[in-house]
């Protein structure tokens, strides 16, 4: 007799640490499962939309201990450095992700979900009105509601034979913390040929500097080290904080197959949420931001709803309300990135037509809730 399970987490970043708290903090019984053991490092560019900042204070899920710092202003520069910069109307925050994450998987135990980290879900089937879910370990059990927060991309997307995972995606993404001379109050987004590097402060004195690359021109030079000799540093800003500053990892955080393809917030009878429904262009700022509302939502889902078909109709509705339109026009001003042409026109945008850039921000964005 295999072991029964009401609802089950699968993937323990912001999307299913946000579900996690809420369906505990509901009297819902509730695992999560986290293939890494916390806290670690991520790549991810760690600004945070203050979309996002109510409902944590709200839920007591903010990490207000740490000297997270306070986002208003954005900076854009073309590949060749020429640069400008403009008010951000919501701002942000920034916190690392090694802060944020561990700070929501206490919360969530003391709130009194189980977390299960270093056990990685091989595999998730359903059959008879339930889920058959097996570990790493060769265990298995049943599962009444599965949320699936695995991210950008998981064995499992494989196994469900999702459309997207079929397709190579040509990105890659580096992400290292460094000492370095900046404005905390500016979040800065800097274009080198194929790519962009975003920068700015985290807590503790220090600054997330992470890029979304070319998988190509990894493979021409090499190296991580030549690649960004050879191309980021095309770009003279960035050339001067690469050469200025102390990198404070060892090696950097590196992720491949980046992909951003449309997904379905259901699969499989499966919630899909966060980076597994849909991974917004990194130059939104705002992936994090809609992690932590579709956990939300995911949860409220279950929580408001009693069949099934209830749960995964109202779900699939307000995500789609929420997210499907951002996700399109962040895919839509990818276009305006990584090239000299288009990084060219987009800063004469922002400098000469501040109402444009502003309407961009707010169609990519969400309204605090
Ligand atoms: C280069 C880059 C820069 C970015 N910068 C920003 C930024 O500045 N601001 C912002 O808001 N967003 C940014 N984002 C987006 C943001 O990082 C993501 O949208 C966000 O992390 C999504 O959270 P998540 O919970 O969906 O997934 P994740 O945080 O990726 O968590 C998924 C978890 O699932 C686990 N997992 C996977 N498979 C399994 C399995 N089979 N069993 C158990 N566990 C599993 C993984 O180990 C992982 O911990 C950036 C993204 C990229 C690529």
């Amino acid at each position: 007799m295999v072991e029964s399970f009401e609802n089950v987490i699968i993937g323990g970043g912001l999307a299913g640490l946000v579900a996690a708290n809420l369906l505990a903090k509901h009297g819902k019984p509730v695992t999560l499962f986290e293939k890494k053991t916390f806290p670690f490092h991520r790549v991810c560019g760690e600004y945070v939309s203050n979309e996002v900042k109510d409902f944590l204070l709200r839920e007591d899920l903010f990490p207000t201990l740490q000297d997270y710092t306070q986002i208003d202003q954005f900076t854009f520069s073309d590949t060749k450095g020429r640069s400008t910069t403009l008010p951000l109307d919501l701002g942000g925050f920034g916190l690392s992700r090694y802060v944020f994450d561990d700070f929501l998987v206490k919360r969530a135990m003391e709130n009194g979900a189980v977390i299960q980290a270093g056990t990685q879900v091989e595999q998730v089937k359903f059959e008879d009105d339930h889920f058959l879910l097996e570990l790493s370990d060769g265990s298995q059990f049943r599962a009444k509601n599965v949320i699936g927060a695995f991210g950008k991309r998981s064995k499992l997307d494989k196994r469900l034979g999702r459309d997207f995972i079929k397709k190579r995606s040509p990105y890659i993404g580096v992400k290292y913390h460094i000492k370095t001379e900046i404005d905390p109050r500016v979040v800065a987004l800097h274009n080198f040929k194929g790519g962009y590097c975003g920068i700015n402060a985290i807590e503790g004195g220090k600054a997330n500097l992470c890029y979304l690359g070319s998988r190509d021109q990894l493979r021409a030079f090499g190296s991580i080290p030549a690649m960004e000799e050879a191309i980021l540093w095309e770009n003279p800003l960035l050339k001067e904080i690469f050469t200025s500053s102390e990198f404070l990892f060892e090696k950097p955080e590196v992720i491949n197959e980046i992909n951003f393809e449309p997904k379905n917030p259901i699969e499989n009878h499966i919630l899909m949420a966060g980076d597994s429904a849909g991974l917004i262009t990194p130059l939104c700022g705002n992936g994090m931001a809609m992690a932590i509302l579709s956990g939300k939502l995911a949860a409220e889902a279950i929580l408001n709803y009693k069949s099934r078909f209830e749960i995964e109709q109202a779900y699939e509705e307000v995500w789609k309300k929420n997210f499907q339109r951002r996700l399109q026009v962040g895919r839509t001003v990818q276009l305006l990135f990584g090239s000299n042409a288009t990084s060219t026109l987009a800063r004469h945008l922002i400098q000469n037509v501040p109402f444009v850039a502003d309407k961009i921000i707010k169609s990519t964005h969400g309204k605090p809730f």
